[in-house]
C-alpha cells in the first residue's frame, strides 16, 4: 500500500539505523511525545535496534492516559443519569475512575454507546429528541477540529439536547512543564506527526531556543520513525538546536488552518488538570463563552468530585519519562489490560499497554525482521 509499505521496508530501515550508528559518539536522551510513536517503537522492536548510546523516552501524548481522574468521575457521574446518551470513543470505556469505569455503568443498564466521531453523537441526538446526549470530547490537538464541528454543527441545527464534556490538552505547554522540571533528562523531542499535520510546527521554534533542545517532527511508521532519531541524533552531535520535519508527506510549517479556524472559533486555552501530572496553565481548551450551552459540566449539576487514584499506580512519572512502565510495582502484577490500574494499561496509546503488549518485539525481530 503505498506511503504504508515503503516505510515498513526493513532493508531501508536497517540503512537508517546503521547511519545512526555511524554517527553517534556519546549517550543521548531522546523522548517521542506521542503514545502512538510509543507503540510502534515497540511493535516494530525499534528500541532494540537502536545503539545502546540512544534511550528513547515516552512521553505524555496519550490522550486518554492524561485526560484527569476528576473529568473521568464526571463522565460516570453524568452517564449513570437517567435520560443521558452517553458518548465515546471506545478507549475511554475501561479508564478507571475513582469508583468504577464506564463500562461498569453501560453494565448496570447506562446508555454509554462508543462512537468513532462526534459528528455520530450529533446524529444520535437529533434521533433522540427526549435525550440528553453528551459526548466525551477527549484529545489532543487531532480530535479537536472534529470536536468543534460537532458544536458548530449542533448549533446550526438548533440542538437543544446535546453537549460536550470537554478535556482537550495541547502538546506544547506539555513540552514546556517536561522541561521546566529539575527532573528532565530530555535532550531531544520527536513531534507528533498527526499533531503537526493540524497544527503546523510553528510554535516550536520558541521551545527549541528557549531549552536549547533539537525538535523533529515524524510519523508513526518504523522508516519514518528511524530518519527523525537519525536527524535529531545528527543535530547533538554537531551542536545545532532547530525544528526539523520529518514527515513532509503530511506536515506543513502552518498546518491546516482550516482546522485551526475551526478550533479557535469553539475553543480559547484554558488551565489544565493532566492525570499524573498536575495542573499544566494553559495547556487545555475549553469551550468559548458563545458555546457554554453546549458544555456538558454547566449542564449538569456534578457537585463537588473527590477523586481516589490507586496508590500502586506511578502514571504520572511513567507520563513524564521519569520512570519506564516496567519499573512501576504493580506492572504486570496487580496493574494488567483486563485488570488496569491506571489509564496507560488501557488506552491503544499507553506507554504500560505497549509494554505489555509488545515485551515480545525483541524475539519477533530477531526471526524475521521488521
Ligand atoms: S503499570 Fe499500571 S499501575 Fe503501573 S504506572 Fe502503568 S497503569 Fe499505573
Amino acid at each position: 500500500m503505498r506511503f504504508i509499505d515503503e516505510y515498513r521496508d526493513a532493508h531501508l530501515v536497517k540503512g537508517v539505523l546503521d547511519e545512526i550508528r555511524r554517527t553517534i559518539t556519546q549517550p543521548w536522551v531522546i523522548m517521542e511525545i506521542c503514545g502512538g510513536q510509543t507503540h510502534a517503537i515497540m511493535h516494530y522492536g525499534l528500541d532494540q535496534l537502536l545503539p545502546p548510546e540512544i534511550e528513547l523516552v515516552h512521553g505524555p501524548g496519550c490522550p486518554v492516559c492524561v485526560t484527569s481522574l476528576e473529568l473521568i468521575d464526571k463522565a460516570l457521574i453524568i452517564a449513570s443519569q437517567p435520560g443521558v446518551i452517553f458518548t465515546s470513543f471506545g478507549d475511554m470505556l475501561r479508564v478507571p475512575g475513582s469508583k468504577g469505569d464506564l463500562s461498569s455503568i453501560r453494565a448496570a443498564g447506562g446508555q454509554v454507546k462508543v462512537v468513532y466521531s462526534p459528528l455520530d453523537a450529533v446524529r444520535i441526538a437529533q434521533e433522540n429528541p427526549g435525550k440528553e446526549v453528551v459526548f466525551f470530547a477527549i484529545g489532543f490537538e487531532t480530535t479537536a477540529p472534529a470536536n468543534a464541528m460537532s458544536v458548530v454543527q449542533a448549533q446550526a441545527l438548533g440542538l437543544k439536547n446535546y453537549s460536550i464534556l470537554v478535556s482537550h490538552v495541547c502538546v506544547p505547554p506539555a513540552m514546556h512543564a517536561i522541561l521546566s522540571s529539575p527532573h528532565s533528562r530530555i535532550q531531544a523531542f520527536l513531534a507528533a506527526g498527526h499533531v503537526c499535520a493540524v497544527m503546523g510546527y510553528w510554535e516550536y521554534p520558541p521551545i527549541a531556543g528557549k531549552y536549547q533542545i533539537p525538535i523533529v517532527v515524524t510519523g508513526f511508521e518504523p522508516l519514518d520513525l528511524a530518519n527523525g532519531i537519525l536527524m535529531a541524533v545528527r543535530q547533538l552531535e554537531s551542536g545545532k538546536v532547530e525544528v526539523q520535519n520529518a514527515y513532509t508527506r503530511a506536515v506543513t510549517f502552518e498546518g491546516n488552518q482550516a482546522a485551526q479556524a475551526v478550533i479557535n472559533k469553539v475553543f480559547q486555552p484554558v488551565d489544565r488538570q493532566w492525570r499524573g501530572i498536575g495542573l499544566i496553565p494553559m495547556s487545555g481548551w475549553g469551550l468559548r463563552s458563545e458555546f457554554y450551552e453546549f458544555d456538558a459540566e454547566r449542564r449538569f449539576n456534578l457537585g463537588q468530585i473527590q477523586t481516589r487514584e490507586s496508590p500502586l499506580c506511578i502514571a504520572g512519572q511513567v507520563l513524564q519519562g521519569i520512570k519506564r512502565p516496567s519499573e512501576c510495582p504493580a506492572f504486570g502484577k496487580q496493574c494488567t489490560p483486563q485488570n488496569p490500574l491506571g489509564a496507560p494499561m488501557v488506552s491503544s496509546e499507553g506507554a504500560c499497554s505497549a509494554y505489555y503488549r509488545y515485551s515480545s518485539a525483541a524475539e519477533q525481530l530477531n526471526s524475521g525482521g521488521l
